[in-house]
């Protein structure tokens, strides 16, 4: 995959040269390129940001210069069935999710526009149409400085459902969000840790056992945590046996949708 970031902090993402990510752009898996939103400007200021049309606090990114990145990330991109995809970091975006990051690994090309100040002049993603697939897309219901941060995220929530970034890829498998659950509580060596024991049955052997208690702990601790989550549950896919061990753990299905009723 082919991944380009634009931004005025280009040290910013050097975090992307760590771990696993790093691991991969090293391999080759994947092809990340950061470019300087500045040395796109041809003024003698390098001049990226003006006061907001209309009035008010704060500065916004002219929209030259993010036209003229843009042009370039274009020039080079690989060829490829599709078009690029723009994410637009922004609180104004779709809120990215596990299904977003699914969606985004399956592309050949993805690029970011990190915004500063204000925002990009709007403009300039409207002009980026033509060229790309759009999306504004936030990482939270929250205010960031700036779009870096959201786009190390993105990268690596992304990076990591491509073949060959996480080494063990039964890891995605039983990972929280990974099917509309939060995962179970893990735990390593030693057993018993400041008067803290390991719950018995991880202990057993039993590999059923162990499946049977890890999934209603993802019960418990949606519940707990995201009760939105757990409302979300698909209750049609519930296996009898499943919905009858969810029973005997506290659950029913109210109304259609999956409920704890005791604690
Ligand atoms: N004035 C903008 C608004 O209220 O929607 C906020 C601008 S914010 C201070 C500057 C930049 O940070 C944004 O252009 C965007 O790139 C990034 N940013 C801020 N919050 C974000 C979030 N929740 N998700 C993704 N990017 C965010």
């Amino acid at each position: 995959m082919r991944i380009d970031v634009v931004s005025i902090f280009p040290e910013y993402l050097a975090a992307l040269d760590l771990s696993l990510i790093g691991k991969a752009r090293q391999d080759g898996v994947l092809d990340v390129r950061v470019h300087d939103l500045r040395s796109f400007t041809t003024d003698r200021h390098r001049t990226v940001d003006d006061t907001p049309y209309g009035g008010g606090a704060g500065m916004v990114m002219k929209a030259e210069p993010w036209a003229q990145a843009l042009e370039a990330v274009l020039a080079e991109a690989p060829a490829a069935p599709r078009r690029p995809t723009l994410v637009v970091p922004s609180p104004a975006g779709a809120v990215f999710d596990q299904a977003m990051a699914h969606e985004f690994a399956d592309l050949d090309h993805l690029v970011f526009a990190c915004g500063r100040y204000e925002g990009i002049d709007e403009r300039a993603i409207d002009w980026a149409r033509a060229g790309f697939d759009v999306r504004p897309v936030s990482l939270g219901d929250y205010v960031l400085n700036g779009g870096e941060v959201a786009v190390l995220a993105m990268v690596e929530a992304v990076g990591r459902l491509i073949p060959g970034v996480v080494g063990n890829p039964e890891s995605l498998v039983e990972e929280s969000h990974a099917d509309g659950l939060l995962e179970y509580p893990v735990y390593t060596k030693p057993s018993s840790w400041r008067d803290r024991d390991v719950p018995e049955v991880l202990l057993s052997g039993n590999h059923a056992r162990i499946a049977q208690w890890r999934r209603l702990e993802q019960f418990h601790r949606t519940a707990d945590r995201r009760p939105d989550l757990l409302a979300a549950v698909d209750t049609t896919a519930l296996t009898k046996a499943e919905l009858k061990a969810l029973r005997e753990a506290g659950f029913d299905v109210v109304d259609g949708r999956l409920t704890r009723t005791t604690h």
